[in-house]
């Protein structure tokens, strides 16, 4: 069995808990539990003296006295009998006590008061103890002494003694309990977090496919859970990083071996005509923008990542905006065959952000809504939602995204299906820059496509307050 920290520290809590309360508890109970005893025999003796006292007094005889003396010695209840005077007539086993002798004068007063007198008595130098228990006979209002009925307060004490040695022992018992079940209470509670702590020291090792069993539906199952799915998302960010590099380094080696291939043939003048050098020239200009591009691509990843991409925000008008790009765009629509539509409403006010940076979110949305499309139409539409915002939408009748890969395609470096990256080209990080650059600009990105069908991207910004002051 091995001793963990949480169990130690649960378990020594919970002990010192069980102390806190058991000691004061066991305290208090023995308290009572004395003074309940103590007042119980004080009742019985004084029961016992007024029975004796009333039983002599009402026979007034001195055979009385010698009978209750006998049954006295005989029961062992020790007692002695005074006649008015406080003189001692009768003794039955109070050691130090001799017939013939005087109680108190104080004793005497009060006897003959009618009181009754409780106190304690002590035979002799070291002898035993006694509670002493006296009253008055009296008959026909006529004092004629008193009975005073003994109890040895050792015997109380072994009788309270046997109480506490029961209270400590079902104390011990309770203690014992409590601290066996406190033991496996706490291992239950800290087993699962240990077995988390070391499936997540595996997971951070790098051994991804570490799963913790998830038993119970509580916290602890939470955590589990959360474990669990970390190591997924892991798993899915380390996959999709690693072809990420494997994507980048083969996009980058394609155009530059384009460019040196070309490069060589020009400088060696391996080409037949001026017209065929001037295309083998436009090969690689166009090589070298691409690559250009997705070196930019790269830079500005890197930069947001690192939280570093400076925005110039100004009033923009995004109608400009759009159909600047449109128009852009236009000519590669056309080369495809494809339709492009935009219907851009009048009244929508001005927005606040980047004027280059939406540009650069239209235009990657646009260039994909055209590279997934073999036919049909892209349309561009440009509306007031309500007061608070604009709503762009840029929708396509192209290839669709199944719905199981559109949670992850804002992710970073996230293509859908191998084989379509390797038809269609691109990095996969068109949507995350697009994503990041609507998000820092305060707006939201939202995908709506179906399989075969086409894909709608609703793009949501809100408007200056300023300028929806205006317009209302
Ligand atoms: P890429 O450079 O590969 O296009 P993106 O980040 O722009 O990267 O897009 C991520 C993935 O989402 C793409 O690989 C593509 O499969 C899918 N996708 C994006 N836009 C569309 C669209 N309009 N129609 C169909 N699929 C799309």
């Amino acid at each position: 069995m091995r001793w963990n920290r949480i169990s130690i520290k649960m378990g020594a809590s919970i002990i010192f808990l069980l102390l806190t309360i058991l000691l004061p508890l066991g305290f208090v109970i023995d308290q009572v539990v004395y003074g309940f005893y103590v007042d119980e025999e004080k009742q019985e003796m004084e029961k016992l003296s007024s029975r004796y006292a009333s039983a002599i007094a009402h026979s007034n005889n001195r055979m009385m006295v010698q009978m209750v003396t006998t049954m006295a010695d005989f029961s062992q209840i020790p007692l002695y009998v005074t006649d008015e005077e406080g003189q001692i007539i009768a003794n039955a086993g109070v050691p130090g006590i001799t017939v013939g002798s005087s109680i108190s004068e104080e004793d005497l007063v009060a006897l003959s008061g009618g009181e009754t007198i409780t106190k304690e008595y002590k035979a002799g130098e070291g002898g035993e103890k006694f509670l002493v228990s006296g009253q008055a006979m009296e008959s026909e209002n006529t004092f004629m002494g008193g009975v005073f009925v003994l109890s040895s307060v050792e015997s109380i004490d072994q009788s309270i003694q046997r109480i506490r040695l029961m209270l400590t022992l079902s104390g011990v018992g309770v203690f014992f309990l409590a601290l066996g079940l406190t033991l496996v209470l706490s291992r239950k509670l800290s087993d699962p977090l240990v077995h988390m702590e070391r499936a997540t020291r595996h997971i951070a090792k790098g051994d991804l496919k570490t799963r913790v069993h998830v038993s119970t539906r509580d916290e602890t199952g939470s955590l589990a859970q959360a474990i669990n799915d970390l190591a997924v998302d892991l798993q899915r960010y380390q996959d999709s990083r690693r072809e990420f590099f494997a994507n980048v380094s083969h996009e980058l080696r394609t155009p530059i071996t384009y460019l040196g291939g070309y490069a060589r043939i020009v400088n060696k003048g391996l080409y037949e005509s001026e017209e065929e050098k001037e295309k083998y020239l436009a090969i690689m200009q166009k090589e070298a923008t691409r690559l250009k591009r997705m070196i930019e691509d790269l830079f500005d990843l890197a930069k947001m990542e690192e939280g570093k991409v400076d925005l110039e925000m100004e009033a923009i008008d995004i109608k400009e905006v759009l159909e600047n790009v449109v128009e852009r765009m236009q000519l590669r629509a056309e080369e495809k065959g494809i339709d492009m539509i935009s219907t851009l409403e009048n009244n929508v006010p001005f927005l606040y952000g980047d004027g280059m940076r939406m540009e650069q979110i239209f235009y990657n949305l646009l260039e994909n809504a055209l590279r997934y499309t073999e036919d049909g139409t892209v349309t561009v539409d440009l509306k007031l939602e309500c007061q608070e915002r604009v709503l762009i939408s840029i929708e396509d009748t192209g290839i669709g995204i199944p719905a199981e890969e559109q949670p992850y395609i804002f992710e970073r470096f996230y293509r859908v299906e191998k084989s379509r990256a390797r038809k269609y080209g691109g990095t996969g990080l068109g949507l995350a820059i697009t994503k990041e650059l609507i998000e820092l600009q305060g707006g939201s990105i939202a995908v709506s496509s179906q399989e075969g069908k086409g894909t709608r991207f609703d793009i949501r910004f809100p408007i200056i307050p300023d300028e929806k002051e205006e317009q209302t």
